[in-house]
């Protein structure tokens, strides 16, 4: 589903990543492991085309996500969930109307937001919180929200970068579980993490 073929990703004054070849079959759980600065989130960002790769091959499914062009990123983008390190909620809007927002700006036809929206709440064990604002929740629950609006598309893959990052070991223990649950029921999924822990757990 995923391939890397010798991919080398430049940055002005830094070779992030160097050669990489992986493949990441469709259904797998695979975890992206190192340090602070080993390459990790340009590894998802190529993914993401939030960053080009400088040579080598990358495709998805039967994209070549190397000859995508720019105006076709856009759409490419809707296919693929991704929990970003930065997650950010609108703290004016509760959580169902932060969802909402974002169905509304990726365009999904009216009669399918709502369904899709709690869909995505009930799938990350938030539905009942549906109604509070951002800065009502812990940010274990954050996390879930992350997660629920990576998945409101229903993705076929879906990319976390450092998903446990800034949680305590109940909430980590937590997220992790919504990811295998989505990765049951058929989510291909590729993880960031710099914890080994959380790994071999
Ligand atoms: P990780 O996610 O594993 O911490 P990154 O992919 O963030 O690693 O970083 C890999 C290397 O690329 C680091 O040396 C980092 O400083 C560098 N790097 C990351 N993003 C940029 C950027 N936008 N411009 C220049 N260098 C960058």
């Amino acid at each position: 589903m995923i391939r890397f073929i010798n991919v080398l990703k430049n940055y002005t004054n830094v070779i992030a990543l160097n050669n990489v070849s992986l493949e990441v079959e469709q259904g797998e759980f695979a975890y992206l492991v190192g340090p602070s600065g080993a390459g990790k989130s340009t590894l998802i960002k190529l993914l993401t085309c939030e960053e080009r790769l400088t040579t080598g091959s990358l495709t998805i499914g039967n994209i070549d996500v190397k000859q995508l062009p720019d105006h076709k990123i856009p759409d490419f983008r809707r296919q693929i969930g991704v929990i970003p390190q930065d997650f950010f909620l609108i703290e004016g809007l509760t959580i169902y109307k932060n969802l909402v927002y974002v169905l509304k700006a990726i365009e999904t036809e009216r009669k399918l937001i709502k369904e899709k929206a709690l869909r995505a709440l009930e799938e990350v064990g938030m539905l009942e919180f549906k109604n509070f604002y951002p800065s009502e929740l812990s940010v274990g629950q954050i996390q879930k929200i992350a997660i629920a609006r990576a998945i409101l598309n229903e993705p076929k893959i879906l990319l976390a970068d450092e998903p446990t990052g800034n949680l305590d070991s109940k909430s980590a223990i937590e997220v992790m579980k919504i990811l295998y649950q989505l990765n049951q029921k058929g989510t291909t999924i590729l993880m960031a993490t710099h914890n080994s822990t959380i790994v071999n757990t």
